[in-house]
């Protein structure tokens, strides 16, 4: 019996599962009320059966709040939030909202005043100081807490979340790193809890003793000098005296230096902070932050170190998760990569967020769905990569017949090789997952076949085909850079698919995604493996500098030359300081602003503020860019009456923009 799709409950509040759909900003609120499009988004999460719904975060004022926030923090939107309420309910979820308060992570862009703090400590996330607080502005907070709760409540929702992780205002008053105050609230690890705790007591005063309160903290701040697990469990032994009904654990600020979203980070890693916890209180605990499949959150269940599970962003990814686990057929289950280029970097970019893997995210109320097709016709789409593999699947669930051509041996194209740095693996799971259900709704995938005009226009005579789509991507070019030398010259994307390359010198011209993850994947090539490392770890056999050594360091020399100002410029800001973080970690040098003239026998001679110099090298990789391949698509054009071109195939873009045209393009054909 799964424990995962067993009934729980959070206090009074009976839920038909385990799984939590936890707070991510959406962007959905433009003007602080409940949109169609947010109805829309969470009524189809309801309907995928998950349990519990946390909507957030939801500003309790306008000081402390973000871009488009849903709002709890005025009367006019409580009629709104009773739609929202009843949309989930009607589909058999519960639903609670995220009481947020950002504190000094609050920007003056938006919110047109200087945030506010414990103390006036400055926010890297937003380079601002914000003001300390009066103790009469703390209890206009407090005060503000208070009525956003009992609107929540007079709109239906089910209970609470109080936000006292991530490093907005309630982490703001726990950590000795951002609260210096010597009145009550500053000072010792209790001292520091009392605005936590009295925002919940007067939450708790205000809503009655049965409504129930959640509260998000933080396992860890993974931040030097603040609290760890064990300043964390106290906390939430007070949470737990002062009637809270359930601790939803995750870990680190928007500050820490510990990636908490990213690919790199592995699924469940944190749910050591969950376990944590739940050994120190008896309410239950929540669990998340990279937990992406059923199989897992189940393990994490069995094991005993949470009582329920949050996920938040693959269900963005794929709304139908719990139905299709409890139908066991996980293998349909669209992936959230952990790629971030639809929902946080959208979330930076103060844009609302969408998701790579599935184009209808939080457009569900505009698309509607799709609408079977009144006339099925045989397509032919050539290429398997992302986008050829997601017109195919869009296109036969719409009630085509359709076939796919794929040069290779394996499906995703370009995936496989965004797939090969360390920590980017996740790539792969779209391919399989795209293939999976191609295969399942009846797609005829054929591998290893090579697409010629002739050979397509045979088939159209002979009346195979209605309709041909080529979907064949792009390949790297070539800089014009003289080689006088002979030196070895390879392509980032050869040597990231597999090409061996035995150079101990390494020079990659461009700074681009491909060029850093080309660095990342040699400069890991050669390091410690993970198994040896657990050995000798288990044995003390070498000392912790040591074993950071071997696992950054190989004896290879490899360094970046980038033409523009910046590395990564093209990586989303959520995933691009974590890559460049480990450049540094594995010794790569990233030169910028520096031109390569021409390549000698010896090195590459390159301009870097008007001064030439040669740089020493006994191999060269270009990571300069790609062009499309549209060759066959010329070839074809005049010829064929239907022919389409689709993704990469018509420009180079991101994943994203690939898989949401040929999504497009595939609902409406
Ligand atoms: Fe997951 Fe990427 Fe989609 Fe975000 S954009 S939900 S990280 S797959």
């Amino acid at each position: 019996m799964s424990l995962l799709f067993s009934p729980a409950r959070i206090g009074t509040l009976q839920l038909s599962n385990r799984l939590v759909m936890t707070p991510m900003h959406l962007g959905y609120s433009p003007d602080g009320e409940v949109t169609e499009r947010l109805i829309e988004y969470y009524r189809s999460r309801a309907r995928g059966g998950v349990g519990l719904i946390i909507v957030g975060g939801c500003g309790i004022d306008k000081i402390g709040n973000a871009f488009g926030m849903t709002q709890l923090d005025d009367d006019r939107y409580i009629p709104g939030l009773r739609q929202l309420v009843d949309a989930v309910h009607e589909e058999g979820a519960k639903i609670v909202p995220q009481l947020y308060q950002a504190g000094r992570y609050a920007h003056s862009a938006h919110t047109g005043q200087p945030s506010v703090a414990p103390s006036p400590i400055p926010s890297r996330l937003t380079g601002q100081v914000p003001q300390e607080l009066s103790q009469e502005k703390i209890s206009e907070i407090i005060a503000s807490y208070v009525s956003a709760a009992k609107r929540a409540q007079k709109a239906g929702f089910d209970g609470v979340e109080i936000l006292a992780s991530a490093g907005y205002l309630i982490s703001q008053f726990l950590s000795p790193l951002t609260n210096q105050r010597t009145d009550r609230y500053g000072g010792d690890l209790q001292a520091r809890m009392t605005f936590g705790l009295e925002v919940v007591d007067a939450v708790r005063s205000a809503v009655g003793p049965d409504y129930p309160i959640i509260v998000r903290v933080a396992g860890n701040d993974f931040m030097p000098g603040s609290h760890t697990n064990t300043e964390s469990r106290a906390f939430c032994q007070a949470l737990e005296k002062a009637g809270v009904n359930a601790l939803n654990v995750t870990g680190g600020w928007h500050e820490t230096p510990v990636p908490q979203l990213t690919m790199n980070v592995p699924p469940g890693a944190f749910a050591y902070l969950a376990s944590g916890i739940k050994h120190a209180v008896s309410i239950p605990v929540i669990a998340c932050n990279r937990i992406n499949t059923p199989e897992l959150a189940e393990r994490i269940l069995q094991e005993g170190k949470a009582d329920f599970i949050g996920m938040a962003r693959q269900l963005m990814a794929d709304p139908d998760l719990p139905k299709k686990a409890m139908q066991g057929r996980t293998e349909t289950i669209r992936p959230c990569i952990g790629c971030n280029q639809g929902c946080l970097d959208n979330v930076f970019r103060l844009k609302p967020v969408a998701c790579l893997v599935n184009a209808e995210a939080g457009r569900e109320a505009e698309l509607g769905g799709l609408i079977p097709t009144s006339s099925p016709q045989k397509l032919l789409v050539i290429g398997a990569g992302a986008a050829g593999l997601e017109y195919a699947r869009v296109s036969s669930l719409r009630g085509h017949h359709v076939t796919v051509w794929e040069e290779t041996r394996e499906p995703g194209g370009q995936l496989s090789l965004a797939a090969a740095p360390p920590g980017r693996k996740d790539f792969l799971y779209l391919g399989k997952y795209l293939e999976t259900v191609c295969l399942q709704q009846g797609v005829r995938i054929t591998y290893d076949v090579k697409a010629t005009p002739e050979k397509i226009m045979e088939e159209i005579n002979k009346g195979t085909f209605d309709k041909v789509i080529i979907a064949t991507g792009s390949c790297p070019i070539s800089p014009s850079i003289p080689n006088r030398g002979n030196m070895k010259i390879l392509q980032a994307w050869d040597v990231l698919a597999g090409v061996e390359t035995s150079g101990q010198n390494i020079i990659i011209v461009g700074g681009g995604a491909v060029g850093v993850e080309t660095a990342l994947y040699l400069a890991e090539a050669r390091t410690l493996d993970s198994e040896t490392l657990r050995f000798l770890m288990l044995q003390h056999a070498e000392s912790d500098k040591e074993l950071y050594h071997l696992l950054t360091q190989s004896n290879r020399k490899i360094t970046i030359l980038e033409m523009a100002k910046g590395i990564g410029r093209d990586i989303g800001p959520s995933t691009r300081w974590s890559m460049l973080a480990d450049l540094k970690r594995y010794g790569v040098k990233a030169l910028d602003q520096t031109k390569v003239l021409e390549i000698t026998a010896d090195g590459v001679i390159a301009e870097s503020a008007g001064i030439q110099n040669l740089i020493p090298a006994d191999t060269v990789i270009f990571a300069v860019g790609s062009r499309s391949q549209n060759e066959l698509y010329l070839a074809l054009k005049g010829k064929i009456e239907n022919l389409k071109l689709i993704g990469d195939a018509v420009n180079p873009r991101k994943a994203l923009d690939a898989i949401h045209n040929a999504y497009e393009e595939a609902r409406t054909e």
